[in-house]
């Protein structure tokens, strides 16, 4: 690969956790081995030491682990009994997961349009759109910038909702002071490797306030039972197991480190490429401590020309490979057509899913590589 000087430059992932790896190998070698050696891979010390330093962290009584960050939206809404003839509030700009799980625990999810500043739900809307069936409201704190939770637990508490976090991309954010997963009656997270908080495969976990809710998500998470093989509910089978519960406990000594490494990143970012025309750079919300699992800015196409797809691809040419999250929004998504959504009936979520590029983004991304990703941006602009 050559950059436009002639000079040969390496590519550039969009993340890369064998750098993180590096660091923190051999402790999580060790204490991997150590679970291999005991024998116990399911249930047991790993797990629950896990879920109450995690619990710690958020700062709420319980966690309950599971599979996955889907796994845990799913039971978050079981547990809450959210179904049939239940509808349930949230954004169509976000991972699919969000949207599946509500319609798989047979409720009807009805998407209300972004904040183009954030990405995330507009909250103004989310008033609007409340009607007799609502039950809940589900935020996602996207690309780990937090929803202004303040405002959303207002409204949820005014009209006697519930309100499920959506944290997958948020682990370690706040909103006033408060980690993202203790303001709602629930917090669903993900370990999926590319979030902050990754495991070395799947994971997920869940949060609340309340025992009774923790106990019920326990039960749900292990075929319906509390003991023995009496089943009182349709549960499922969603465990984190002994092995990633281990690693996960070490990288959470990590986190903070890492959220800071990612914010000074984004600000490096900033700096960098603020005076550039045509594009919209992300930042943090007032109010709030964002830990930025992506730094996702816009590339801006009034005429609708696919002038961010262009910008992409000659990126790539480049060596530097950008992400787009996301490129269809929820609402619009074959498996929502029942619903009867038309473009443009969401407008920023369809403009955001138009004009949005994600750069390489970890919180090893040195210097150098980020001199490169910015060097080759404003090459590419200046030619596209
Ligand atoms: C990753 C993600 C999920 C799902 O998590 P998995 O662990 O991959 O199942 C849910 N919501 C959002 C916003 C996500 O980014």
């Amino acid at each position: 690969m050559t950059n436009f000087c002639g000079a040969r430059v390496n590519t550039i992932p969009p993340f890369d956790l064998s750098e993180q790896f590096k660091t923190i190998g051999s402790e999580i070698n060790q204490a991997v081995l150590d679970v291999l050696a005991s024998g116990r891979y399911i249930g047991g010390a790993a797990i629950e030491n896990f879920e109450q330093q995690l619990a710690a962290y958020v700062g709420v009584a319980e966690c309950v682990t599971c599979n996955s960050g889907t796994d845990a939206l799913y039971l978050a809404l079981r547990a809450l009994n959210i179904g049939a003839g239940d509808e349930v509030i949230t954004t169509p700009f976000t991972f699919v997961a969000t949207g599946e799980t509500v319609s798989q625990a047979g409720a009807t999810p009805v998407f209300v349009d972004i904040d183009p500043q954030t990405f995330n739900l507009d909250l103004d809307r989310v008033v609007a759109a409340i009607t007799p069936q609502t039950k809940a409201i589900i935020p996602v704190h996207l690309f780990g910038q937090p929803v202004d939770m303040t405002r959303l637990m207002t409204i949820a508490h005014a009209h006697n909702l519930a309100v499920i976090e959506d944290c997958a991309q948020a682990t370690g954010a706040e909103w006033a002071g408060r980690k993202v997963g203790s303001m709602g009656q629930i917090g669903c997270f993900s370990f999926y490797p590319t979030k902050n908080l990754g495991a070395c495969g799947d994971g997920g976990a869940v949060t609340t306030h309340d025992p009774a809710i923790a106990a019920t998500l326990r039960m749900l998470r292990d075929h319906g039972r509390r003991s023995g093989y009496y089943h009182e509910a349709f549960g499922v089978n969603s465990r984190l197991d002994a092995v990633q519960a281990v690693i996960l406990q070490i990288k959470l000594r990590y986190l903070d480190g890492w959220n800071e490494q990612r914010r000074q990143v984004a600000d490096r970012y900033h700096q960098l490429l603020s005076p550039l025309p045509h594009l919209t750079l992300p930042q943090s919300p007032k109010g709030g401590k964002g830990v930025w699992n992506q730094y996702t800015l816009r590339v801006q196409d009034p005429a609708q020309v696919g002038k961010r797809d262009r910008l992409r691809a000659q990126l790539q040419d480049k060596g530097v490979n950008s992400m787009i999250y996301y490129p269809l929004p929820l609402h619009l998504q074959p498996i929502y057509q029942s619903l009867g959504y038309r473009p443009g009936q969401l407008p920023e979520a369809d403009r955001a899913s138009r004009e949005v590029l994600s750069l390489p983004m970890f919180p090893e991304l040195s210097p150098e590589q980020q001199d490169q990703v910015v060097y080759t941006l404003k090459d590419c602009l200046a030619i596209s």
